[in-house]
């Protein structure tokens, strides 16, 4: 179901809804369902052979899933969908579908913690060579494909660091048949960047974050083009994955206000992060958003808005100051994901083994969210400011030591 000459917002308010098909009712209903009967044995029969997206069993989904696969296929310009009950699920389901023992996987360096840790446990533990490559690599993969490779897996931007990655160099170094490029698209979602159309074959979202957009749901999903959409979505029927019908109601009701949510997030992020670069305890803010960041040629080519997610390098700056800056604020939660309608912080340790980093200072993750950014400004400055001070007083006490 593709309607490729509708615009965006135009997408998000239309794509999977059949009111005709529920009574003239604006939303698909919860269908809630594990067993469906059948007028006859000769029906039920005949609904063995039917294919996705009829309603034969609970385990392949009901009327409500079918909506949000058609949604999210539309919205990301694809063939199909394939639901999980995490984004976590989403990349270990996409990966053990497409890779057997003896073959090998290309993963970014700035890739999401626990998706590196299933790469060097579980993938490794099957037979599966993983090498991680530097998000920065651009065309220079085709130096690292080797005969058995046959996954590139990207996620752009990276997690915690927010390189954005060149897809399409990527692509066409990549060009055979036998390589499927994986794309992880949680930070911009479909509305601000289609991987496939610049070359990718499989997108992966956590629909935990900004698709669901309120912090009260776990859901993940694959979009890809056949054939390899065929070959997932075997893995995770023969698997038995399925999402609840709950979770996809509500990432439908997130849907339908995602762009409108995502400008707000963009504007209020920009002024922070411009604001926050300017701040004498912060050494750089990790956004591709900012003129000044290392991605934003790429971002600016490839994305069409930023998200409210960035990272903060501050200048050295002890441990404890780190802690006690992050419990001085009052807006900002202190929790993990991201992409709901509230703003968060955590310190964060990015895990590299493929790229250099040396930070000056300790790194933070800020998510901002939906309140009005003056109010969070305003918090933010007052514990920067008290950091500030911390820091100068580090310092006399090291200049007295050792003078
Ligand atoms: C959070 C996140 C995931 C995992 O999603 P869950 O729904 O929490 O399992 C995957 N990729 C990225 C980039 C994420 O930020």
């Amino acid at each position: 179901m593709r309607a490729p000459t509708l615009k965006r917002d135009t997408q998000l308010v239309h794509a999977g809804r059949r009111p005709a098909d529920f009574g003239g009712v604006v939303n698909t209903p919860v269908v809630r369902a594990s067993t469906v009967l059948y007028p006859d044995i000769g029906a039920y029969e005949r609904s063995r052979a039917s294919k996705f997206g009829t309603l034969r069993y609970g385990r392949y989904g009901t009327q409500t899933s079918f909506a949000l696969v058609d949604a999210m296929a539309e919205c990301e310009g694809a063939d199909g969908a394939v639901l999980y009950p995490s984004g976590l699920a989403a990349i270990a389901g996409v990966l053990k579908a497409l890779l057997s023992p003896g073959d090998h996987l290309l993963v970014t360096d700035a890739v999401y913690g626990p998706a590196r840790n299933f790469c060097d446990t579980e993938l490794r533990r099957n037979g599966i060579d993983v090498t991680f490559f530097n998000p920065g690599i651009g065309s220079s993969i085709g130096d690292l494909v080797r005969p058995q490779t046959r996954v590139v897996y990207c996620e752009s931007p990276g997690s915690l660091t927010f390189e954005v990655q060149d897809i399409p160099a990527i692509a066409a170094a990549c060009r055979s048949p036998d390589i499927t490029i994986v794309v992880d698209n949680t930070w911009a979602t479909p509305f601000f960047h289609r991987p496939l159309d610049l070359g990718a074959h499989v997108t992966i979202q956590a629909a935990t974050k900004y698709i669901v957009g309120h912090s009260d749901a776990m859901l993940g999903v694959a979009v890809a083009n056949e054939p390899h959409l065929q070959r997932i979505r075997d893995w995770a029927a023969g698997h038995g994955i399925l999402a609840g019908p709950d979770e996809c109601w509500l990432a439908l009701r997130g849907l339908r206000s995602l762009g409108a949510r995502l400008r707000q997030h963009q504007e209020s992020a920009k002024i922070i992060a411009l604001s926050l670069a300017d701040h004498p305890a912060v050494e750089k803010v990790l956004y591709p958003a900012l003129e000044t960041d290392i991605s934003q040629a790429l971002w600016k080519r490839d994305f069409s808005g930023a998200t409210g997610l960035f990272g903060v390098e501050l200048v050295s700056t002890s441990h404890d100051a780190v802690r006690a800056f992050i419990d001085s604020l009052g807006l900002f939660g202190i929790g993990s994901s991201w992409g709901g309608f509230e703003s968060l912080i955590l310190p964060s340790k990015p895990v590299r083994t493929a790229s250099d980093i040396n930070w000056k200072g300790p790194l933070l993750r800020l998510h901002i969210g939906l309140e009005d950014p003056d109010d969070l400004l305003e918090d933010l400055h007052r514990g920067l400011d008290m950091l500030n001070a911390a820091n100068r007083r580090d310092e006399r006490k090291h200049n007295v030591k050792h003078r």
